[in-house]
């Protein structure tokens, strides 16, 4: 019995490492997969980036020709300007940042960087001009360390630790077993939501790029780890050009534009007062989430009492 159970589990630690380290071959793949879709064209040149203004002309997209997600949306994110994108879940805000990385090609009008339309660049030089913190981070099944220092894997320790800094995560990673050298991912140390997408503020201040997609998270995070992020944020997108996807209006309030995406089409745009001047779309999703913020702090303060 006991000869059997040594090969058993033995098998069973070579199965859970094949399982294991199919996770990650499988979110390669996710990633090759949605790369196949679009192929670098035989006169691609490498993008010249300059100060990475973002221009969207009459763009219609859909993923299923039946289902057209994009029906026309223009828009530009000037130069070193921040313009967010809001609406209601499905309109389409996700979309907009993987046609932007050129994930899929989009079936009229255009989209381009300082000029160059995304079709005819590389892709290679058109993602490393991008930094995407996304909706949902995956870690490496290795270090901390190595999981910030991917964005560009010639930093040293010291700018891996200054990064973590901005990036208000070090505090909390100095304080893992290990620190920068604890194991992070499916394997080791799991991370919450808000901790997974500090990792990816770091790893995207190291990467430095030109162009900032931010897609915020729609978990709910909570107040304080929600300031500490957009603290974080703000400090990234300074100077840079950055398209944000917003689920939490707070964070949108200094926005040079805001554009409400609806139904694949702008609804509304403009600042944030001016949108709430207008008494539209903007101004009642601003005034429902008003409301729920409220009724949650209130919540807070009873249970405080207690
Ligand atoms: P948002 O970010 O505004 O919530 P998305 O841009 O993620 O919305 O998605 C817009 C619509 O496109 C949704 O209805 C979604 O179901 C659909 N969609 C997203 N990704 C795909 C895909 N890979 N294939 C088919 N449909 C998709
Ligand atoms: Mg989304």
């Amino acid at each position: 019995l006991i000869q059997l159970s040594i090969p058993l589990n033995f098998i069973g630690f070579v199965y859970r490492e094949i399982r294991q380290g199919l996770t990650d071959v499988e979110q390669m793949f996710e990633l090759l997969e949605v790369e196949a879709e679009v192929e670098d064209g035989p006169d691609a040149r490498p993008l010249a980036i300059g100060s990475g203004a973002i221009a969207f002309r009459d763009v219609h997209f859909a993923y299923d020709p039946a289902r057209p997600i994009l029906k026309g949306v223009s828009f530009e994110v000037p130069a070193g300007k921040t313009v967010a994108v809001v609406g209601p879940s499905g309109a389409g805000k996700s979309t907009l940042s993987r046609l932007l990385y050129r994930f899929y090609d989009i079936q009229q009008g255009s989209i381009t960087i300082d000029g160059q339309d995304v079709r005819a660049v590389t892709q290679k030089s058109l993602r490393s001009a991008i930094g995407m913190v996304p909706q949902d981070t995956v870690l490496f099944n290795d270090t901390i360390a190595y999981n910030i220092r991917y964005g560009r894997p010639s930093a040293t320790d010291e700018e891996v630790k200054a990064a973590a800094d901005i990036a208000q995560i070090s505090g909390f990673i100095e304080h893992l077993p290990g620190g920068f050298r604890a194991t992070v991912g499916e394997r080791g140390l799991k991370l919450s939501g808000g901790e997974k997408q500090r990792v990816a503020i770091a790893r995207t201040i190291l990467k430095s790029p030109p162009i900032l997609i931010l897609d915020e998270a729609t978990s709910a995070l909570d107040t304080r780890t929600e300031q500490e992020i957009q603290a974080a944020l703000d400090l990234v997108s300074k100077n840079r050009t950055t398209l944000v996807i917003a689920h939490r209006l707070s964070t949108v309030v200094d926005a040079d534009e805001i554009i409400v995406l609806k139904d694949g089409l702008i609804a509304e745009r403009g600042t944030h007062a001016g949108l709430l001047r207008q008494g539209g779309l903007y101004a009642s999703m601003w005034n429902r989430q008003r409301e729920a913020t409220e009724a949650e702090e209130h919540l807070q303060q009873v249970r405080a009492a207690d």
